[in-house]
C-alpha cells in the first residue's frame, strides 16, 4: 500500500511506474514540465516549482519513500525533501553523478580509471588542457549534459574556439579512448547492502546517442566484466547508493575505461524488462522499498534492445506484426529529431 514518489516524468519515470503498479503500488510523479509521459495527468507545475517549499511539502506528505528518474535535478530540494521523507538514491548520489569532475575523482580514489581529462573552468584552461590531454579530444559539459548534448570533438588546436564556443565552462576535456566497444554494468544496492548486478550490456550509440543494447555481450567485454562490475559496486558501497546505478565502460584491450554513471535505472537496461527474470525497474523498486532483490537471470539466450529515436518510430504498426518483438512506446506527443520514442527487445530463446 506504499506509494513511491517520483522526481521527473519521462520514459524511465514511466517504467519505473508500471513495475510499482504490477507489485500493487501507487506511484505520485513530480514532474516540472508539460510533457510528462510518466503520470499521464496533466501537470501545471514548472521547474521553479522544485524549490516551492509548499509543493515539496505536499509532495513528501503523499509519498511514503522517493527516488528520481533523472539525475540534472537540483540537489537541494532533493535534501530538503529528505528531511521528510525517506529519498533513495540518497542526495550523495545526485550530486556525484551529477557533475563530470566529481565523478571521474571519485572513481578514481576507488580504483577506476577513466579517460585521461582535465577540469576547463576557462578558455585558458582550454588551451593548457589541450597541451596536457592532447589531441583527439572531447570537450564535455560539466553538468546537465546528456544523449551527447553538450560535447564538442577536438580533432586539432583549431577546434578549440569553436569547442569552447559551443560547450563554454565549467567542462572537462577527456582523451578520445580508442574503444574496441562500449557497455554498462547495471547494479542494485539494496537498504542491507545487498547488491546484484545484470550482464553487461554491449551498447551501440549513433551520433552520440544509445541506439542498440545487447546482452550477452561479445567476448571483450565478458572479459572485463568482472573487473567492471566489481569497480561499480565499489561506487554503489561508497556512496552508500540504494537502487539501480549505471556505470558506461569504454572496452579497450588495456581493461575497462570509465566513461560515466547515472544514479538511477538506465537506457541500456531497457532489455530487462522482458529479458531478464527480474526488470531493472523492479528491481529499483524492490530496493528503494527494503524488498529482496529479484534475480538478473536472462530468460533466453539472448536479448537486443531498439531504440525508436525521432521517426524511426514510424515503424510501430509493423513491429506489432512481429512475433517476439515487443514495442514500448513512450507516449510523447511531438516527434523530434534525436527524441527518444519508444523502444523494441527482441528475446531469442533458443538457438533458432
Ligand atoms: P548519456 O545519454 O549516455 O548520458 P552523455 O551526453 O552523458 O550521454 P557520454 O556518455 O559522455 O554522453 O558520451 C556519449 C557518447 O560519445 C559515448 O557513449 C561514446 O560513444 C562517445 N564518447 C564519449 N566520450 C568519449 C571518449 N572519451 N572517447 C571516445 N568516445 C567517447
Ligand atoms: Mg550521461
Ligand atoms: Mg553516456
Amino acid at each position: 500500500g506504499s506509494t513511491i514518489g517520483i522526481l521527473g516524468g519521462g520514459q524511465l519515470g514511466r517504467m519505473i511506474a508500471a513495475a510499482a503498479a504490477q507489485l500493487g503500488y501507487r506511484t505520485h510523479v513530480l514532474a516540472p514540465d508539460r510533457e510528462s509521459v510518466a503520470a499521464q495527468t496533466a501537470s501545471s507545475l514548472t521547474r521553479a516549482d522544485y524549490h516551492n517549499r509548499i509543493v515539496l511539502a505536499d509532495f513528501a506528505a503523499q509519498c511514503d519513500v522517493v527516488t528520481y528518474e533523472f539525475e540534472n535535478i537540483a540537489a537541494e530540494p532533493v535534501e530538503w525533501l529528505a528531511d521528510h521523507v525517506p529519498v533513495h538514491p540518497s542526495s550523495a548520489s545526485l550530486r556525484v553523478a551529477q557533475d563530470r569532475a566529481a565523478e571521474k575523482s571519485f572513481v578514481e580514489k576507488l580504483g577506476g580509471r577513466p579517460a585521461r581529462w582535465a577540469a576547463v573552468d576557462n578558455r585558458a584552461a582550454l588551451e593548457t588542457a589541450i597541451e596536457e590531454i592532447g589531441v583527439p579530444a572531447i570537450l564535455k559539459t560539466t553538468r546537465m549534459g546528456y544523449d551527447g548534448k553538450g560535447q564538442a570533438r577536438i580533432m586539432d588546436r583549431a577546434d578549440a574556439d569553436a569547442a569552447w564556443e559551443a560547450v563554454g565552462g565549467p567542462a572537462v576535456l577527456e582523451a578520445f579512448v580508442p574503444f574496441t566497444h562500449e557497455f554498462s554494468i547495471i547494479l542494485v544496492r539494496g537498504h542491507d547492502g545487498s547488491m546484484v548486478s545484470y550482464p553487461p550490456a554491449w551498447n551501440q550509440h549513433v551520433d552520440g546517442i544509445l541506439s542498440r543494447s545487447t546482452v550477452p555481450a561479445p567476448a571483450e567485454i565478458a572479459a572485463l566484466w568482472t573487473e567492471a562490475a566489481a569497480l561499480t559496486g565499489r561506487v554503489a558501497d561508497a556512496l552508500g547508493h540504494v537502487g539501480v546505478l549505471t556505470c558506461e565502460f569504454f572496452a579497450t584491450p588495456d581493461g575497462p575505461v570509465f566513461n560515466e554513471m547515472a544514479p538511477r535505472v538506465h537506457n541500456s537496461g531497457h532489455w530487462t524488462i522482458e529479458g531478464a527474470e527480474t526488470s531493472q525497474f523492479e528491481n529499483h523498486v524492490r530496493a528503494i522499498l527494503g524488498l529482496p532483490l529479484g534475480s538478473v537471470a536472462l530468460t533466453g539466450r539472448e536479448a537486443v534492445m531498439q531504440n525508436l529515436i525521432g521517426a524511426d518510430v514510424d515503424c510501430w504498426a509493423d513491429v506489432l506484426a512481429e512475433p517476439g518483438a515487443h514495442l514500448h512506446l513512450y507516449g510523447k506527443r511531438e516527434v523530434r529529431p534525436g527524441r527518444k520514442m519508444g523502444h523494441i527487445t527482441r528475446v531469442a530463446r533458443d538457438l533458432d
